[in-house]
C-alpha cells in the first residue's frame, strides 16, 4: 500500500487509529488559541505529519522532517518554533568563552545590518567572536570532491540539508544507504573552532533553517555545537540584550577580511566542479523541494532514473531558508548578498588554500534508516471509513484533494491511522451542512410534541396560501380548533396524560384532512387549520367530521382512570376568495368564529361572518 506521494507503508501492527504520539518537546507545535482550523498546514505539508484534531492541527513527530512549511504557510501563527534563546543566554552566563558561528546567509539574514555592525552586535552580547560557516563549507567541499574521486560508487545522494536527509531516512530508507557519509559545513566550522580556540569554548550555530536546531543533537555531531539557534531568534537577542562593551577594539571599526568563497554548498553542490570530474549532465541531478525529491526518490527506486550524483536541497539554497528575512524574496535576498560583496572590493585570501594549513577535522559521520511505519489498512476497513464519510463506494470518490490527500482512498488511510477525520473533506461536510440546515429549517417550523407544523410555520404557510389565493383567485379555509375543557382533563389525569392526548389528537387531525391540507399546533391545545382550494360551506363540512372524530376517540389505553374519557372540541371557520384580507385578518375570523363556538355551549362549529 503507498499513501499519496507512494510512501510504502510497512506492515506493523502496533499503532491502533487515534492513538496520538506525544509532541511535548518537540520543534514545531501546534497552537491550540491560534489555530484558525483552516488545515492550509495538513495541504501543505510534504511530509503528511500533520495530524487534524477536533480543535487544532498537531504535529505528529514520527513523520515530521522540521522543513517548516507549516510555520511560513499558516497566516494565524498556528505553528511556532521551540525558542532556544533562553539556552544561549544560559550559556553565556557560564563565563566560558562562547563563539558564534553564523551560517554563511547571516548579510541577507540580518539585513540591513551592516557585515561589520553584525560582528560587533553579535560579540556585544557577550560572544567571544563571531564566526561564519564559510571554513567549514570549503572542507567539506573538498570531502565531497575526494568521494567523488573515488570510483565505484554507483549513487550518491549528496545533500547538507537536514530536510532532504530526514526524508530520505523517514521515506526512502532504502536509498539511506547512499546517502555521502559527510558532516554538514557547520560541523566541520564548529569543530575547528574547538581546535583553534581555548579549550572550555562553547559553540553557538545560528542557522537559516529550524531543523539545524534539532540535527546538532544526531549521533556522530553531537560534540560540535552546544546550542543552535536560527537567525529569528538571534534578531529577537539583538533586540532585547543590552549591549555589553566588546572588549578591545578587535574590528577596528570595520570587519575582518572574509576569504574569498570558493564553493558554496549552500546553493547545492557547484555544477562545475561536478562535470570537471567527468560527470555528465544526466548523471548529475539537482532537486530543490521535497515533492519534486519523492518524485526522483521514487523513480530511482523502481529502476526509472538512475543519477550517479543526487544533489538534494529543500529550499532554494539556505539563503531560501525559512528563517533568513522571511520577508524578502529568495532573489531580493541574493541581491542583498551580491550587493555587499561588491562594496567590499578587497583582495580576499582564497579559502581553499587556507584550508590546506588548518588542523585535521573530522568530516565523517553514517546515516541510518529511519522507516515510518504504518499499518496497512485492509480494503474492508478503507471501505467501512469512506462510507463513514458518505461515499457508499469507491465509485462515488472525488479525489479532488481539498483534504491535503490525493484521493479519497489516501484520505481514508489517513483518518484509520488517526491523522484526518471526515470534517476536513469540504464537498462532504457541504453537503452534511446542508442536510443538517434542513433539518433545522424543518426543526425550527415542526411542534416537538405532536410533530405537526408550529406556529412559526403555520403563520408562514398561511401567509403563502392567502398570497396563493389572491393571485389566482382560488379560495382557502382555515379552522381554529381547541379542546374543550382541557384544562380539567390535565388536572384530573395529569400532565403526562395530557401530552399523550394532544398527541393523540393531533394524529387524528392530521389523519383527517387532506395531504395538500397544513395541520399546525397553534399553541396549547389549540390546533389550526389552513384549506386551500376550499370555500366556505365545504371548510364547514371538513369542521364537523373533524369536530365528529374527536368525540370518537378513546383514551383508555393511556392510564387508569381515564375509561370511557370522550374529548370534545369547538372550530371556528373563516374563509376568502380573492379579497383584500390579510393573513392576520382571516386568523381573526376564524378566532372570532372559534369564540362564538365556546360562547355558545362548546363542542361545535361556527363560521365567521363575511
Ligand atoms: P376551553 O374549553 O375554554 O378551551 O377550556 P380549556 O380548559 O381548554 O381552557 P384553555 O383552552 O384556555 O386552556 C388550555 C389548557 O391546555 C391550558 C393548559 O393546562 C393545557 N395545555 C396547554 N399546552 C399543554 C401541553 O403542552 N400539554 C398539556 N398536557 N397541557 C397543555
Ligand atoms: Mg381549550
Amino acid at each position: 500500500m503507498a499513501d499519496a506521494f507512494g510512501f510504502d507503508i510497512a506492515v506493523d501492527g502496533s499503532r491502533e487509529r487515534g492513538v496520538a504520539e506525544s509532541t511535548a518537546g518537540f520543534l514545531i507545535q501546534g497552537s491550540q488559541d491560534s489555530c484558525r482550523a483552516c488545515w492550509a498546514c495538513v495541504r501543505y505539508c510534504p511530509a503528511r505529519a500533520i495530524r487534524v484534531t477536533s480543535h487544532h492541527a498537531e504535529i505528529i513527530p514520527e513523520r515530521c522532517v522540521k522543513c517548516g512549511a507549516c510555520v511560513s504557510d499558516c497566516g494565524n501563527g498556528g505553528h511556532a518554533v521551540r525558542d532556544d534563546t533562553l539556552a544561549v543566554r544560559e550559556l553565556l552566563e557560564t563565563g566560558r568563552p562562547v563563539v558564534a558561528v553564523l551560517a554563511t546567509e547571516f548579510v541577507a539574514a540580518l539585513h540591513p545590518l551592516a557585515p561589520a555592525d553584525i560582528e560587533r552586535s553579535v560579540e556585544s552580547l557577550g560572544f567571544y567572536a563571531a564566526e561564519s560557516t564559510l571554513l567549514g563549507e570549503e572542507m567539506v567541499a573538498a570531502e565531497y570532491e575526494r568521494s567523488y574521486a573515488r570510483a565505484g560508487t554507483p549513487l550518491t545522494l549528496r545533500s547538507t540539508c537536514p530536510v532532504a536527509v530526514e526524508w530520505v531516512r523517514r521515506f526512502r530508507p532504502s536509498l539511506a544507504g547512499a546517502l555521502t557519509p559527510v558532516v554538514p559545513p557547520y560541523i566541520a566550522q564548529a569543530r575547528l573552532v574547538r581546535a583553534l580556540y581555548p579549550k572550555d569554548v562553547a559553540v553557538v550555530y545560528v542557522s537559516p533553517c529550524y531543523a539545524r536546531k534539532d540535527e546538532i543533537r544526531e549521533e556522530g555531531i553531537a560534540d560540535a555545537v552546544d546550542v543552535a539557534i536560527d537567525f529569528t531568534e538571534l534578531k529577537r537577542l539583538l533586540a532585547t540584550t543590552r549591549p555589553r562593551p566588546v572588549l578591545g577594539d578587535r574590528c577596528g571599526g570595520d570587519r575582518r577580511p572574509e576569504p574569498l568563497k570558493e564553493i558554496s554548498l549552500t546553493d547545492g553542490f557547484p555544477r562545475s566542479t561536478l562535470t570537471s570530474r567527468d560527470k555528465t549532465d544526466s548523471e548529475v541531478v539537482a532537486v530543490r523541494g521535497l515533492r519534486q525529491l519523492d518524485r526522483v526518490l521514487s523513480a530511482i527506486e523502481r529502476g526509472e532514473a538512475a543519477p550517479t550524483v543526487l544533489d538534494m536541497l529543500n529550499c532554494d539554497g539556505c539563503i531560501d531558508g525559512p528563517a533568513v528575512n522571511p520577508g524578502l524574496s529568495v532573489f531580493a535576498k541574493r541581491n542583498i548578498v551580491t550587493a555587499e560583496r561588491d562594496a567590499r572590493g578587497r583582495t580576499s585570501v582564497r579559502s581553499r588554500e587556507l584550508i590546506g594549513h588548518l588542523p585535521h577535522i573530522d568530516l565523517v559521520r553514517s546515516f541510518r534508516p529511519a522507516p515510518v511505519f504504518e499499518t496497512v489498512p485492509s480494503t474492508e476497513q478503507i471501505d467501512a471509513v469512506l462510507a463513514e464519510g458518505g461515499f457508499a463506494s469507491r465509485d462515488e470518490t472525488l479525489d479532488c484533494g481539498a483534504c491535503g490527500y490525493a484521493t479519497c482512498v489516501d484520505h481514508a488511510a489517513a483518518i484509520l491511522h488517526g491523522r484526518s477525520r471526515w470534517e476536513v473533506c469540504f464537498p462532504q461536510e457541504r453537503e452534511r451542512m446542508k442536510t443538517a440546515n434542513e433539518l433545522l429549517e424543518q426543526t425550527a417550523r415542526s411542534d416537538a410534541l405532536t410533530d405537526l407544523v408550529n406556529r412559526r410555520g403555520f403563520d408562514e404557510r398561511l401567509a403563502q396560501e392567502v398570497a396563493r389565493s389572491r393571485r389566482y383567485g382560488t379560495p382557502v379555509a382555515l379552522l381554529m380548533i381547541d379542546i374543550d375543557g382541557f384544562k380539567t382533563i390535565n388536572d384530573r389525569f395529569g400532565h403526562t396524560f395530557g401530552d399523550s392526548a394532544l398527541e393523540r389528537v393531533a394524529t387524528a387531525l392530521r389523519g383527517g384532512v387532506r395531504q395538500t391540507d397544513i395541520a399546525a399546533r397553534y399553541g396549547g391545545d389549540e390546533f389550526g387549520i389552513i384549506l386551500p382550494g376550499i370555500g366556505k360551506t365545504e371548510a364547514y363540512a371538513v369542521a364537523e367530521k373533524l369536530r365528529a372524530a374527536m368525540s370518537e376517540l378513546r383514551f383508555d389505553d393511556l392510564g387508569a382512570g381515564v375509561d370511557g374519557l370522550r374529548l370534545t372540541v369547538s372550530v371556528g371557520v373563516s374563509s376568502l376568495v380573492g379579497q383584500t384580507e390579510s393573513p392576520e385578518s382571516l386568523l381573526e375570523l376564524a378566532d372570532g368564529a372559534l369564540y362564538q363556538a365556546k360562547q355558545r355551549g362548546r363542542d361545535q362549529v361556527r363560521i365567521a361572518a363575511g
